[in-house]
């Protein structure tokens, strides 16, 4: 927390989402990465690309980059901090309301959490693309039917 502890918690939040619009983590590209995927939500705008790097079984490197709302740059912000060092296992186990959670939006309306979980459908495609690859007996199938439902 960077100094947010005189306000309540939806200024808390607020904040974070403001901040990490203007300021965010993770944004550019990655040359030579492993893994690229590219998606919008035509109806706002958010356009995102994310490049992975991964070694020895973990991600050692995640950027996104791209236009969108405060949301949608907060989340992928807050999502690739999350990303970054973790097992393929753990990124994969990643659930929407660890992501919501993180900055207070758990109960945002449906139309705005296409905003909000862009960036973990990209990163489950992504991550897709890069498990199928080596493991050709089907089992990165369910990452793509996850990213697909995730709203
Ligand atoms: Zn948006």
């Amino acid at each position: 927390m960077r100094g947010y502890s005189k306000l309540s918690s939806n200024n808390i939040y607020h904040e974070m989402i403001i901040d990490y619009s203007r300021n965010p983590l993770n944004f550019g590209e990655i040359e030579g990465c492993d893994v690229t995927h590219h998606d919008s939500n035509p109806l706002c705008g958010d356009s995102l690309d994310m490049d992975l790097k991964f070694e020895d079984g973990r991600v050692s490197d995640v950027k996104f980059r791209g236009k969108g709302c405060a949301i949608c740059i907060a989340c992928s912000s807050v999502l690739t901090e999350i990303v970054k060092g973790k097992s393929v296992e753990d990124v994969r186990s990643i659930q929407k309301g660890d992501i919501l959670s993180e900055l207070g939006l758990e109960h945002l309306q449906a139309v705005r959490i296409k905003c909000a979980l862009l960036s973990l459908k990209i990163l489950k495609f992504a991550l897709y693309k890069h498990l199928a690859k080596t493991h050709t007996d089907g089992s990165a199938e369910s990452l793509k039917e996850e990213a697909s439902g995730l709203y």
